[in-house]
């Protein structure tokens, strides 16, 4: 069972009962709607598919959705999509105009203020280049530098650009809406800037009494990336969302900034996640490159909690093949990981108090044992988030009668969340988390479990440690 966990992407090419169903069987955790493409009508749909094959498996799955955030998006084109050819001059507007390939307009209608002359805007992943050479009032001109094709409602990256815009716009504040409604689990919030942006969605969730919702911020700027020290005060986790980051940044800067966001995440013992572009031949190919293969390898080692399967199961030829892939390659770097070194290292890190010595002795006694399971009783999800933070070489299983707190461990490192009836005494706890860990890992006579957590259960701290004998 690897403990790396996988997000995949819902699109065109998931958006069925079987292929969910198959998705989960192979090793999905979380599911991520995309609200820049999916309407709330389709993503409504998308969560009842969801917690159908959930309640059919009898599995816990957790639901992400993902917001537009405070993105210059190019209107609704004519056709399909229009080629830009180089050197052909574009006209773009602060009112909305008839898209083609020689002018179009954007969801901002001062976009005229945004930009310089001689500066770069890119458009289609950074696949398309203008260059703007002359601004009037209400409309400038470009040059295209780089030609290609683009389409309705891609994101327009223009330098800062998005930096003038309110953080939630109406279409996010109705997603956020139904994300509340449909009591998801986790709300990535995209282009994030600072810790003001988070705090105004955590006062929008506590206004609409949800304050379980976990909260993702997408690192997608160099603005957000300067201020992650107090955004990861805020958050529950960070997504090094390179698709957009890559745009914003120099490409070559990406691989020293994931690794940065993922190291700060671990030491404020929040999630991180690395999404797009992890087995990108496979939207296209039944195989991963070499390079792909690696580059999934080296976010393992490098201690993220998750990895984001984007285009790949979305609009991808098989992504229930992607899902075997990535737990394939994730498996054998797990099985390479030192765990031993890291223990020791991550334990000078932290502040020595009650919680931390319980974990660092449950995962030490993990490894000394060859112990084959980590049993955490949790409420909060507290327990099973600290053993986590220390990466166990056993999976932990996170045993709580609370449906959220369950929901909300899918995206932690090596937590297998298992729903439970509430124990009373440390007795049934001993005794029905045995019974339940047995029913989910095949175990034998003489395997070693540890077992701990809080008692009583609703104290939020790690009290006990008990190893067990089967
Ligand atoms: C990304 O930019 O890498 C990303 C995951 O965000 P989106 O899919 O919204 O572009």
């Amino acid at each position: 069972m690897n403990k790396t966990k996988i997000v995949a992407s819902l699109g065109p090419a998931s958006n069925d009962l079987e292929i969910i169903e198959q998705m989960i069987n192979g090793g999905v955790d979380v599911f991520r709607i995309n609200m820049s493409h999916a309407s709330i009508e389709e993503t409504e749909d998308l969560i009842k598919k969801i917690r159908k094959i959930e309640k059919k498996l009898n599995k816990i799955v957790g639901i992400m959705l993902d917001t537009d955030g405070p993105s210059i998006r190019l209107d609704k084109f004519k056709e399909e999509e229009v080629f830009l050819k180089l050197d052909k001059e574009i006209r773009i507007y602060n009112y909305h105009v008839v898209c083609n390939n020689t002018q179009f307009s954007t969801n901002y209608d001062k976009i005229t203020n945004l930009v310089t002359i001689g500066e770069e805007i890119k458009l289609s992943n950074g696949n398309v280049l203008l260059e703007v050479i002359k601004i009037n009032e209400d409309n400038f001109i470009c040059k295209v530098k780089k030609e290609g094709i683009i389409k309705s409602g891609q994101t327009i990256h223009i330098q800062d650009g998005n930096y003038h815009l309110p953080f939630m716009s109406l279409k996010d504040k109705e997603n956020i809406m139904c994300a509340i409604k449909n009591d998801v689990d986790f709300l990535a919030l995209s282009y994030v800037r600072d810790e003001q942006d988070i705090l105004e969605v955590i006062d929008m969730l506590i206004e609409n009494e949800n304050e379980h919702m976990n909260i993702i911020a997408k690192i997608e700027n160099e603005r957000a990336f300067n201020n992650l020290d107090e955004i990861l005060k805020v958050v529950d986790g960070v997504m090094v969302a390179r698709g957009d980051l890559g745009i914003e940044i120099p490409l070559e800067k990406l691989p020293f900034h994931q690794k940065q966001i993922i190291a700060l995440a671990n030491k404020y013992q929040k999630i991180s996640l690395v999404a797009t572009d992890l087995l990108k031949s496979m939207v296209l190919e039944n195989n991963p490159s070499r390079a792909e293969v690696a580059d999934i390898y080296n976010a393992v080692f490098d201690k993220c909690d998750a990895l984001v399967l984007c285009d790949e199961t979305t609009i991808g030829v098989d992504p229930v093949n992607c899902i075997e892939v990535i737990k394939k390659v994730v498996t054998e770097a797990e099985n390479d990981f030192p765990y031993k070194e890291n223990l020791d290292e991550t334990f000078k890190l932290v502040s020595q108090d009650v919680t931390s010595t319980i974990a660092y002795s449950v995962v030490n006694a993990d490894l000394i044992l060859n112990a084959k399971g980590i049993l955490a009783n949790t409420m909060s999800g507290y327990t099973a988030r600290k053993i986590s933070y220390f990466r166990p070489r056993s999976i932990i299983i996170g045993l709580s009668p609370k449906i959220s707190t369950l929901r909300s461990l899918t995206l932690n490192y090596g937590v297998l969340p298992i729903l439970v009836n509430k124990f009373t005494d440390t007795d049934s706890i001993i005794k029905e988390s045995i019974k339940e860990y047995k029913k989910v890992i095949p175990s034998q006579e003489n395997d070693i479990v540890i077992l701990t957590g809080g008692f009583p259960l609703d104290n939020k701290s790690t009290n006990f440690m008990k190893i067990e004998k089967l």
